[in-house]
């Protein structure tokens, strides 16, 4: 294998020591950034820039420190807070995560990745990306940024678009052998493919491994986006635009105002239903999923907890 020992060469220390002076000042990196917090970070950082995750991730902390808190709520809060975030059915998920935290957990985020693997929406990168960073443990994080960076650098094809066997046994290689160490060897990887490596304008002049790569290819270039505007996707976006805004029930008739073809609203509509993300009630839609409302009129729910003092209640009116 191309990269064979490179974990116990010096690669580790030219990289950490590359981190220590460049990395950014992120606070899921701080030193006492719980494992629920690393998990948070983990999947709003799914697909979506740090910028935009930032303000996001601080309410989200701020308001839902565990899991348990988080548990309490309705799913439509934490759908409300997601914002703007793009892809919310992780909100959902995240949900629905805290919940199996609480009840099959009892209320720590596990530090073993299968059992983290069995969280809803946690695939196999949250799962090693929160026993790395949060539990210091020695397993592989493989996201598109380390991939690349490794590939590059050892010289290794890329044949298929998802992680094959090969890449985690490559970059297996790359990390040293204390896991708390091979955690921060990670970030560094992630880091530099965010600073550095990136995939379409590489800045190898400034990179700290440029003496060891093996790299000559050529950088991707940027894959186009399908075109958003007018999109079903769209049309979902203004549709949980509104109910996010709203309290409570949103009439239809104040959707058809805001997305004039009714075909591609029902469609939009339908597909948030399934999605759990929002549910038919009174005429009209609500944020969450209907078995939200069916917890709130319980009476023994997971809604019957204590709520937090100074906390905006579900059914009182929105500032806005
Ligand atoms: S030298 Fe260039 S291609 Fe190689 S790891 Fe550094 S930035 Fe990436």
């Amino acid at each position: 294998m191309e990269a064979k020992g490179w974990g116990r060469g010096d690669f580790p220390r030219t990289l950490l020591a590359w981190y220590r002076s460049n990395a950014r000042d992120l606070p899921w990196r701080r030193p006492d950034t719980s494992p629920w917090e690393i998990l948070i970070s983990e999947v709003m950082l799914q697909q979506t820039p740090v910028n935009r995750v930032l303000p996001v991730y601080l309410a989200w902390i701020d308001r839902w420190p565990t899991p348990a808190r988080l548990a309490a709520s309705p799913a439509a809060e934490a759908l409300r807070a997601w914002g703007r975030l793009g892809y919310p059915r992780r909100a959902l998920r995240l949900h629905q995560a805290a919940r199996v935290i609480q009840q099959r957990f009892g209320g720590r985020v596990p530090d073993d990745v299968a059992e983290l693997r069995t969280l809803p929406g946690v695939g196999a990168y949250t799962a090693a990306a929160v026993a790395a960073f949060a539990y210091g443990k020695r397993v592989v994080v493989l996201d598109t940024n380390i991939r690349r960076v490794v590939t590059r650098l050892t010289g290794t094809a890329s044949p298929s678009p998802h992680p094959t066997a090969a890449d985690y046994a490559t970059v297996d290689d790359l990390l040293p052998s204390d896991g708390r160490r091979a955690a921060r060897v990670s970030l560094a990887l992630m880091e530099l493919g965010a600073l550095i490596c990136t995939s379409s304008s590489p800045r190898c002049a400034d990179c700290p491994l440029r003496s060891a790569c093996r790299w000559g290819g050529t950088p991707t270039r940027p894959r186009r986006r399908p075109a958003y505007r007018g999109s079903d996707r769209h049309a979902r976006g203004v549709i949980l635009g509104k109910l996010r805004d709203a309290e409570g029930i949103v009439p239809y008739r104040d959707l058809v105002a805001a997305w004039p073809d009714p075909v591609q609203l029902a469609r939009a509509a339908d597909s948030l239903i399934a999605d759990g993300l929002i549910s038919r009630s009174g005429g009209g839609y609500r944020l969450g999923p209907a078995s939200d409302v069916r917890q709130i009129s319980g009476p023994a729910g997971p809604l019957a907890g204590p709520r937090q003092p100074g906390r905006r209640s579900a059914s009182a009116p929105r500032g806005r």
